[in-house]
């Protein structure tokens, strides 16, 4: 008889979104037509640059005759595209072979697709608060997960800790929810305990383009030894706004061997075998990111964002209430004051001040008592937020 994947079985139901959407419902059906200041939504706010704009409506173009046609396009990524990363990495000092980048519909497609490279029997580690998927994808893999919890007598960024032992370790800097970012020193520890122990690391950089502070690794390959351990996936969704545009890279170095077999050999059979490519125009699209102007242009939204994290963080200083986050990611991670619980503070905000923010016991168990601050909103908005959170917590 057939066996549906029974691990969807173990999966919780995620009632994180769900729940605020309702509620926020239920206050707006009682009081029609107010406003609110959404600083709980993840996704982008700012239009895609110029010079992206620019380079898909040549791509489209490009399609329209003959010559420049393209049908399907190489499945690990488009060569100008792939090369163009690889000097990306090559200008932060990181040496990749232009087959070690691979291009991807982002990074979400990703980190539930790679956990093809790993046995059934794997385990993995996420450090928590955490990113949903990371615990999700797992379960549906079937493998067994490991919680490291973290808190804020690390600054929510924990260290190996034998007790803690994996096949996969998710690390996020910055991290998502917490907006804590990992230094050099704290992912040598990392790279060093994974190399111990024969474990893979999955590092999620999707926010690294929001790191300003000098010495905050971009690239878990900025670290010695990180080639024969880990893999990293990135996206261009938070970076450059391609949230719907739809664009990623994962690197995996051909160093990454176990039991004989290469991660990256597996990645191309892998990745020949389940897709067919992502269309040329999104990766043309893309490569304008990394063209000088691109830069120039994605960061000026990138600072709009940072305004806005900015005008939170001042906030709460003022209120002397405790946080991560925030200089180095989109996110400010806020202890909630008097003591509430995350769900409790949402609801105190959301009726008094009609701010919204995200709960963190949505994030795993170790977000309680915490709350996610988002900077995606419009700076008016978030102003006005900033200042009614000034106003009723002082
Ligand atoms: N990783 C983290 C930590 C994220 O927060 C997100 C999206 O919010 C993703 C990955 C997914 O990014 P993408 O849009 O590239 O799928």
């Amino acid at each position: 008889m057939l066996k549906p994947n029974l691990n969807y079985g173990n999966l919780k139901d995620s009632y994180l979104f769900y729940n605020i959407s309702q509620k926020i419902a239920a206050y707006l059906k009682e009081h029609p037509g107010k406003k609110l200041y959404r600083l709980g939504i993840g996704d982008v706010s700012l239009p895609l640059c110029d010079e992206v704009i620019k380079a898909l409506h040549g791509a489209v173009d490009d399609q329209s005759k003959k010559d420049t046609f393209h049908g399907y396009m190489p499945e690990p990524g488009a060569p100008f595209l792939r090369e163009t990363i690889a000097n990306h990495y090559a200008r932060r000092g990181v040496t990749l072979d232009t087959d070690e980048v691979f291009v991807s519909s982002g990074a979400s497609d990703e980190l539930g697709d790679i956990l093809d490279l790993f046995d059934m029997d794997s385990s993995a580690l996420v450090m928590e608060p955490a990113y949903p998927a990371y615990v999700d994808a797992n379960i549906i893999a079937g493998h067994k997960i490991v919680h490291l919890p973290a808190g804020k007598e690390n600054g929510f960024v924990p260290l190996p800790d034998d007790n803690y032992v994996a096949d996969i370790i998710y690390i996020c800097s910055p991290s998502n929810p917490t907006g804590a970012v990992f230094d050099k020193n704290t992912l040598k520890l990392w790279v060093d305990f994974a190399n111990k122990n024969g474990s893979v690391i999955l590092f999620d950089a999707a926010y690294e383009a929001f790191i300003e502070s000098p010495g905050i690794p971009h690239s878990i390959f900025e670290i010695d030894g990180a080639r024969t351990c880990a893999i990293e996936i990135c996206s261009l969704s938070k970076t450059a706004g391609f949230t719907g545009t739809r664009l990623g890279y994962t690197v995996i170095p051909k160093d990454l061997v176990r039991s004989g077999m290469s991660f990256n050999s597996m990645w191309v059979r892998n990745r020949t075998t389940k897709t067919n490519g992502v269309s040329y125009i999104i990766q043309k699209g893309g490569a304008a990111v990394f063209t000088d102007k691109g830069q120039e242009q994605i960061m000026v939204n990138i600072r709009k964002y940072k305004e806005n994290a900015n005008a939170i963080m001042a906030a709460l200083d003022s209120l002397g209430i405790w946080y991560c986050g925030g200089k180095n990611a989109p996110y400010v991670w806020m202890q909630c004051p008097k003591g509430m619980d995350s769900w409790t503070f949402f609801d105190y905000l959301l009726n008094e001040i009609q701010v919204i923010g995200t709960p963190g016991a949505g994030f795993g168990a170790c977000g309680e008592g915490y709350f996610r601050l988002s900077s995606f909103g419009s700076l008016e908005d978030t102003k006005e937020a900033a200042r009614r959170l000034v106003e009723l917590l002082k």
